[in-house]
């Protein structure tokens, strides 16, 4: 198939959203990431997502909404602390796992009984959602397991020739994928993936914020993850990834000693000068970083690097989730000096 390149401009926006009523598959521009969007209420077309990336059918999809007023329609119950939530996070980089009703199948879903609901901000998925008047069922517009697009170049080089069209909205703000919610009690969230909207942000609204065990960890092999995504390798580039938690000192000198041709190191603004071999940095501090990941882990790959060690980012705030993304990319290898 071939892949239309749009842009941004209303009439293209209205052939957006003409295929994903039609039952197309169109990657578009959020705040966070680009997601592979289609209508999360037709089966066939959430069907083509999954093959599109790859991705295993037990991994549930997200579904994007204009309000969230318009959650109602499908879920059959709303927490008072998720309408709380909502008021101070929607529209935004928020996901709530809700119990889903009948008008969400089970192919969006990954044969669970709730769904993820999210609010996007960006205006070109509002335009999108408004004019389609579908629910859009959207994960990250990459093939499963490697990094997340945050550029619609990124999502032609892995999508082209595999979905109907691609929307250019520009670089993602975030450049990480939403933080993803579950409910515990009447005043406890679980973070089952973290995000732009930070353990201590939900601590405004809730009482209580539990990390899930997932977010920090691999889980061992006979583990049920809470969120089906978070058992897989992840935001992987062909390099092999890792992460090094060192102070600068310990850093460079650990390098110094693993140079060679094909090593990189990633590491923060400011510190290229110190590096004894072919360095990228991704950012200065933790939204930054967040920001730059993916495309620098993309980056990488373009480079022909082979192996890279990372400097390892704080787990504060919104560095919780660029670490989250790290180990994963890491397949978990981290050396700690
Ligand atoms: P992506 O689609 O790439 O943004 O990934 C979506 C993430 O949200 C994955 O880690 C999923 O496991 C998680 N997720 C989506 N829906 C649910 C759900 N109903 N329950 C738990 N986790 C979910
Ligand atoms: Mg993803």
């Amino acid at each position: 198939m071939e892949t239309l390149f749009l842009d941004d401009c209303e009439e293209q926006l209205e052939t957006a959203a003409k295929l994903i009523k039609s039952g197309e598959v169109v990657g578009i521009p959020t705040e966070t990431v680009y997601g592979l969007g289609a209508d999360a209420a037709n089966e066939a077309a959430v069907r083509k997502i999954f093959a599109a990336k790859g991705r295993p059918a037990d991994n549930p999809l997200i579904v994007h909404l204009a309000d969230f007023s318009d959650a109602e329609k499908y879920t059959e119950y709303i927490p008072e602390l998720a309408r709380r939530l909502a008021e101070k996070f929607c529209p935004g980089p928020l996901t709530m796992i809700l119990p889903k009703n009948d008008r969400i199948p089970y192919v969006t879903s990954g044969g669970l009984d709730t769904v993820g609901i999210r609010i996007p901000s960006h205006p070109v998925i509002r335009r999108i959602i408004e004019l389609s008047g579908c629910p859009v069922a959207a994960p990250s517009a990459n093939t499963s397991g490697c990094p997340s697009t945050t550029s619609a170049a990124h999502v032609m080089a892995d999508m082209n020739g595999r979905i109907a069209a691609v929307v250019d909205g520009g670089q993602c703000r975030f450049g990480v994928e939403s933080t993803v919610i579950s409910f515990e009690n009447d005043d406890t969230v679980r973070i089952l993936r973290p995000g732009c909207v930070t353990r201590e942000q939900l601590l405004t609204v809730c009482g209580n914020v539990i990390v899930d065990k997932a977010v920090l960890s691999g889980l061992d092999n006979d583990e049920k993850a809470a969120s089906p995504g978070m058992k897989y390798k992840h935001y992987s580039p062909a390099a092999d990834i890792i992460l090094v938690d060192s102070d600068l000192a310990g850093f460079t000198a650990f390098v110094g000693e693993h140079c060679g041709s094909g090593v990189y190191a990633l590491v923060f603004d400011g510190e290229e000068n110190e590096m004894p071999c072919k360095c990228l940095t991704y950012g200065a501090d933790s939204l930054q970083q967040a920001h730059f990941i993916f495309q620098k882990l993309r980056e990488l790959d373009r480079l022909g690097a082979e192996k890279v060690y990372v400097r390892a980012p704080s787990k504060e705030g919104v560095g919780l989730a660029v670490y989250n993304r790290l180990i994963r990319a890491a397949g978990f290898e981290v050396i700690r000096i």
